[in-house]
């Protein structure tokens, strides 16, 4: 999904992160749920880049150095963890908790982002939620996930579960056409 079709599908979820980012009320987890190709890992791109972008406008530049970072995925301040062999395990965890457990060496925000969170095995959960109950002030979790109920409750309950509305009809005829 490009800039241009997340902030025309997703405009509420846009509003909202920029609000609260705005106004000092982010929360340091977030769950990102919906299908497939609505949005969820552009909206988790947009959601570093307002917490790393170096210039102070309404919206990230997607064009600075920070934010061409955030989106080539060699930001140090952003770490993405994805699911190997279908699953994520509690090494992945350990050594994202280990590596922002050092003094960043850029400073300022700190994001990671759990693609797949329904892949976290048990153990693995139970690191994570150690590291949700204790967030550190300029750490920033976002977890995606297609099925939330698949998620340790104790896990969601942590976040603030953002919902990613289907696309329109329109989008997905003219996605099946193209
Ligand atoms: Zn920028």
């Amino acid at each position: 999904m490009t800039k241009d079709e997340l902030f025309r599908y997703q405009p509420e979820l846009i509003r909202l992160l920029t609000n609260a980012y705005q106004k000092n009320k982010l929360v340091h987890a977030y769950l990102f749920e919906g299908n497939e190709g609505t949005g969820l890992k552009e909206l988790a791109e947009y959601f570093s880049m307002l917490l790393l972008c170096e210039n102070e406008e309404k919206h990230p530049c997607y064009k600075c150095n920070s934010c061409k970072r955030v989106l080539d995925h060699t930001h140090t301040n952003l770490i993405w963890i994805e699911p190997s062999n279908d699953a994520i395990s509690k090494d992945k965890i350990e050594s994202l908790i280990h590596e922002f457990s050092m003094t960043s060496l850029e400073g300022g925000n700190q994001i990671s982002i759990i693609m797949d969170a329904d892949k976290l095995n048990s153990s693995a959960s139970n690191a994570l939620l150690k590291f949700l109950e204790e967030p550190k002030d300029n750490h920033y979790a976002i977890l995606i996930t297609t099925n939330k109920n698949r998620i340790l409750p104790t896990i969601v309950s942590r976040a603030q579960v953002l919902h990613f509305k289907p696309l329109s009809e329109e989008h997905t005829i003219s996605c099946l056409k193209a």
